[in-house]
């Protein structure tokens, strides 16, 4: 579980970019973050993997303080939240299994060929990881030669790999079409249930979000304007 408490951050030039923010998101459960550009999304999920130091309150990660950590300490955390991005990050000179591998690793190693350095177990997870995101076939190519939503459910998979307790999504159809985006965000939700990951996912498509998510957060000028279910937001807007 998330916990978030009256989190609040302004920046060193002014700019308060959030204030109070409060809510925690359970075991299994995909929350939606919308609202409109500069309403402190970005800032939210930074603060929570801890790229931007928060101003006041807490973060709490099944218990752990995510405020409250030295740098050593920070580094174990951050190990615990995976990371799905818009524009996949993903090393395209590398196969797919190795982009996999690198999310046990942390970092993307500069030599080639690295998948044998890795224990047999390591390297069956990853195969099970790729079946889930139903990519066992193309493990050995190159990422480069992966469609958009391919490339994507290799980022799911990467972010898997590393056992996440809380996975951090940030636009992750933003380069796809209609029907790979739903396909995506349907694998997202289906995955963080079965496995009990809490989610967020920072959407500017509020129509898919809606569709997929249990509920939603808004955000407007760095505070929480709605918290509910995407039933309610229809009823509010
Ligand atoms: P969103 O992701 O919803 O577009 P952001 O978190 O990027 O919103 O921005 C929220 C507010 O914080 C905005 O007013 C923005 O200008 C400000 N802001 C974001 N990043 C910085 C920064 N590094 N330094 C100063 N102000 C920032
Ligand atoms: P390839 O498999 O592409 O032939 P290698 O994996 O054998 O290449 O290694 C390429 C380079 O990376 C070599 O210079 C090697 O010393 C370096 N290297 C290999 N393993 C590690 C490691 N665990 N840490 C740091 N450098 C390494």
């Amino acid at each position: 579980m998330l916990s978030v408490e009256n989190l609040t951050k302004t920046y060193k030039t002014g700019d308060k970019a959030l204030t109070d923010v409060s809510f925690s998101v359970p075991k299994g459960q995909v929350v939606g973050l919308i609202g409109p550009s500069g309403a402190g999304k970005s800032t939210l999920i930074r603060c929570i993997n801890r790229l931007v130091e928060p101003t006041s309150g807490a973060i709490r990660l099944n218990e752990m303080d995510l405020t409250r950590l030295g740098q050593g300490d920070l580094r174990r955390a951050r190990r615990r939240i995976g990371m799905i991005f818009q524009e996949y990050a993903l090393v395209e000179r590398l196969t797919v299994m190795e982009n996999v591998l690198s999310g046990r690793l942390g970092y993307v190693p500069f030599w080639r060929s690295f998948t044998r350095r890795f224990p047999g177990a390591d390297i069956q997870k990853a195969y099970r990881l790729l079946d889930r995101v139903g990519l066992s076939a193309h493990a050995d190519k190159r990422a480069d030669a992966l469609s958009g939503g391919q490339r994507q459910r290799v980022g799911i998979a990467r972010a898997l790999e590393q056992d996440p307790e809380l996975l951090l999504i940030d636009e992750p159809t933003a380069s796809l079409d209609p029907k790979t985006s739903r396909q995506i965000m349907r694998l997202i939700v289906e995955i963080c249930a079965e496995q009990g990951l809490p989610a967020i996912i920072n959407i500017h498509d509020v129509v898919l979000a809606q569709q997929f998510t249990q509920r939603i957060i808004g955000l407007q000028a760095g505070r929480i304007v709605f918290d509910g279910t995407p039933a309610q937001l229809t009823e509010d807007v």
